[in-house]
């Protein structure tokens, strides 16, 4: 990693890429990996990673964003055996203390596995088609999911999907448009399900990226504040002077920040307007007593399809603080609630599942999940995101382009790849 350049230093390199988050990193890897090194990361931050902040409580570590890996993770999973980095084994999960499948069999409709094959095939082929700007396609991919699921009488689906997809903060599945459910449970998913394979490197994520990203030249604390892209090629100013020169940008932070450091063309600010970014909130809380002795836990009642926001959604035993009270993991969706409110209905949602004295120790509050609006999947968003790839010698990925997960990110950038460095 390179220290930042004093102020007014200029680096060049044919590739530039905005962020070292997953997917600034997994990129410039995937690129050094194909023996392009004429590689730059841009890093705002003091650190690499992105959205994962790894807290040390004597030997143990305590996540506060990214977590798990399950199958779907396959390229970061291999990336941790190069590395030597041991995965730890998520032991059991649960769903109101009960085994999920249980919690599963109890939703309407025909057998588990036929729902599954069901689900697979009829997701196999809209995602087909979900760039083809077909009108019927974009109309399904834009309804709600739940609206679909129960079309297709699908109820044990939706069942897991309160598990595997609102438990982890994607959203209400009366809200979610069905593009990102799709997105996000596919096969690999419902394999991880039925193996229950679902890790965490040992040491925690910020040492897995620390580890990741050696050797990619990588230039933290520089913020960009502003970008200029001509024929000549791209300029990446940041705010502390330095200057980044290429031919080609990856651009990996949200969207709508990024408009706003250059002259957008009409479809990056279309695809801008087109997303809501959601907000998750991740609390340490410390307990005199927890009644749910399985090490991670979610609540029907909080992940139903048409439950209410701030509520929280899951928790994760860690370890005992020094008075031997229980540090618990939770999370909820942030909506419009401001920290302190949040503080609040962290802390009594978590009495309300039996909690004793909890209390905060450390909260965060995240800018999370980019959703898509309904009226411009209908109107041929998906589509028009593919299209903009190369505009202006610029490349889009990260959490908005693929999905909120650092796998979909990395086979994104996977696919993308053809088109950044034929
Ligand atoms: C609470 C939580 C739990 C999660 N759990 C999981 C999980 O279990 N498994 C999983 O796979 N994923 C999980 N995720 C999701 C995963 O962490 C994100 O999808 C991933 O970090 C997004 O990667 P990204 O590179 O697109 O963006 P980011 O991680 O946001 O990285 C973008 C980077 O760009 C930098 N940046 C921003 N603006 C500028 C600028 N102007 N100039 C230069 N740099 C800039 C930022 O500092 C940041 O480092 C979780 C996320 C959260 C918040």
């Amino acid at each position: 990693m390179t220290t930042p350049p004093s102020s007014h230093d200029i680096a060049r390199a044919k590739y530039l890429i905005l962020g070292a988050g997953p997917a600034g990193l997994t990129m410039a890897k995937m690129l050094a990996d194909r023996g392009v090194d004429d590689v730059i990361l841009i890093e705002a931050s003091g650190k690499v990673g992105g959205k994962c902040l790894s807290s040390e409580i004597g030997d143990h570590v305590v996540e506060f964003g990214t977590c798990y890996a399950i199958w779907s993770h396959k390229y970061i999973l291999k990336q941790m055996k190069k590395l030597g980095i041991k995965r730890n084994y998520l032991r059991a999960q649960r769903i109101d203390d009960r085994e999920l499948m249980d919690y599963i069999r109890d939703g309407s409709g025909p057998s588990f596995f036929w729902q599954v094959f069901k689900y697979l095939r009829l997701r196999g082929r809209l995602m087909a088609k979900a760039d083809a700007n077909d009108p019927e396609v974009n109309d399904l991919l834009a309804q709600p999911t739940s609206d679909w699921l129960r079309a297709h009488n699908l109820g044990k689906i939706e069942h897991m999907m309160h598990r595997v997809v609102t438990s982890i903060g994607y959203g209400y599945l009366n809200r979610l448009p069905l593009i990102h459910a799709f997105r996000w449970v596919d096969f690999n998913m419902m394999l991880t399900g039925l193996l229950k394979f679902t890790v965490m490197p040992d040491g925690g994520w910020q040492r897995f990226w620390d580890r990741f990203a050696e050797g990619l030249d990588i230039h933290l604390n520089q913020r960009a504040t502003k970008i200029v892209r001509a024929a000549s090629g791209i300029r990446v100013v940041t705010e502390n002077g330095s200057e980044f020169i290429g031919e080609r940008l990856i651009n990996t932070i949200p969207l709508d920040v990024f408009n706003q450091l250059t002259h957008p063309s009409k479809a990056e600010t279309r695809v801008a307007e087109a997303i809501d970014w959601g907000g998750y909130t991740t609390s340490l809380l410390s307990v005199a007593d927890w009644p749910h002795d399985v090490p991670v836990n979610s609540w029907s009642a909080t992940c139903a399809t048409d439950a209410n926001d701030g509520q929280i959604l899951f928790s994760r035993i860690e370890c005992e603080d020094e008075d031997g009270r229980t540090l618990v993991t939770v999370g909820q969706l942030s909506a419009a609630y401001e920290p302190d409110e949040l503080t609040e209905l962290a802390r009594f949602s978590a009495q309300e599942r039996g909690a004793v004295d909890p209390r905060i120790v450390q909260q965060v509050v995240w800018s999370y999940m980019p959703t898509y609006k309904a009226g411009a999947i209908r109107d041929g968003l998906i589509a028009a995101m593919a299209a903009m790839q190369g505009e202006n010698n610029t490349f889009h990925t990260g959490a908005s382009f693929s999905h909120e997960a650092v796998s979909t990110i990395s086979s994104f950038n996977a696919q993308l790849l053809a088109k950044v460095a034929p």
